[in-house]
């Protein structure tokens, strides 16, 4: 049921087609549309599947930070998907965020979700693991809200896609979240009582977020520097694996927040297969602002300006770095036409740095041949 060869295939065949691969398949969140080309075609050339996302802070109805919709972002992808001539690639909604999960947020995310399917999603990430109750008595009070809201999202999904397959992707344990002792970290237990809880509800997702040590974005030294690190909790990560495995459960870790480590060590120390869906956001934004530092050099310095103006003010104490890194990512929606006529020059160096970061990336991530393993699994009918 494929229009044309280069539009995108359902997550679940991706996750499906490299099961019980050691492979982790890499996601982009390309906030700048323009890197995707370039991505593509090292994805092309190296037979990597890839997943091509954007969170609802990024895309949203009114654009997000990104400035794009979900209908204008799946143009972007489809036109250089097919630009490159690439298959094997899915159009995700990452971060479906539920910070309340009161009736209004879950009627407005409704609206989000139409919107996401008209405009072509073949993926979907519903994140309500900020709908965390600190007085439950057991772990499954304590996950009843995320449990709810993530089971009336996904039938939700379900219905709306019309027995077309999809990927789904969801979260236990928020990504980041700090208590007094440092960064909070997912529980074995926790992760199987929640999607043993969803199973239940007929809800099978794929892939399941967990907070395994990682955070969004860089992170930074106390001179503001960015620091590289491995900051991911690896046995843990294990753990949690192997406690899903071996409840039967059949769901990988989607591990967020890669821009931070360093590819040598995803390389060699990354539970590759345990790990199967990867991250990366952050890194693209700078692959297009470090290459507009040289190509577009007043475009560079008018956006740092911006950034820097508006939000010094509500960083007191931090050093301008460390605030344009936060913060310059709200500058894409300001400087979207800009962002989107550079010249020509501009824009080949922007796609011939994402092509070699792209493969990188799938050597680090073990997903060269991917693409063909999930062509192979599509083929085959359903037993
Ligand atoms: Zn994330």
């Amino acid at each position: 049921m494929k229009p044309n060869n280069s539009s995108p295939i359902p997550g679940s065949a991706i996750l499906a087609g490299v099961s019980g691969r050691k492979a982790i398949i890499m996601a982009a969140n390309v906030r700048i549309a323009t890197v995707a080309e370039g991505i593509f075609r090292a994805a092309k050339d190296t037979d990597s599947a890839v997943f091509m996302e954007l969170a609802r802070s990024e895309c949203d109805l009114r654009g997000g930070y990104t400035g794009m919709t979900p209908q204008v972002f799946s143009g972007k992808m489809n036109a250089a998907a097919k630009a490159t001539g690439f298959d094997a690639w899915a159009l995700h909604a990452d971060h479906i965020s539920i910070k309340k999960g009161d009736v209004a947020e879950i009627e407005q995310t409704k609206q989000l979700i139409d919107a996401q399917i008209r405009a072509g999603y073949t993926s979907f990430a519903i994140d309500a693991s900020h709908l965390f109750s600190f007085e439950g008595k057991t772990v499954r009070e304590e996950l009843a809200e995320n449990i709810r809201v993530t089971t009336d999202l996904a039938q939700y999904i379900e219905s709306k896609m019309k027995g077309n397959e999809f990927g789904l992707e969801v979260e236990v344990g928020e990504i980041g979240r700090k208590d007094g002792d440092g960064l909070v970290l997912t529980r074995p237990e926790e992760a199987v009582e929640f999607i043993r809880a969803l199973k239940e509800n007929n809800v099978h997702p794929q892939v399941l977020a967990i907070a395994n040590g990682s955070t969004h974005g860089h992170t930074y030294d106390e001179n503001g520097n960015v620091v590289e690190q491995l900051s991911i909790d690896i046995p843990q990560t294990k753990a949690i694996a192997a406690a899903l495995r071996n409840n039967e459960l059949n769901v990988g870790i989607a591990q967020h927040g890669i821009t931070g480590t360093p590819r040598e060590l995803i390389n060699l120390h990354f539970p590759k297969g345990d790990i199967i869906k990867g991250n990366v956001g952050t890194f693209w934004q700078d692959v297009v602002f470090d290459t507009l530092k040289v190509y577009e050099p007043a475009l560079y310095k008018d956006i740092r300006n911006w950034t820097l103006e508006k939000y010094r003010p509500v960083n007191p104490g931090k050093k301008d770095r460390q605030v344009f890194d936060g913060n310059c990512k709200f500058a894409i929606k300001e400087f979207y036409s800009d962002l989107y006529a550079v010249d020509a020059e501009t824009e080949m160096a922007i796609q011939a740095m994402a092509y070699a970061e792209s493969l990188v990336f799938f050597r680090a991530f073990g997903s060269y041949g991917s693409a063909a393993l999930v062509r192979k699994k599509m083929a085959k009918p359903a037993a």
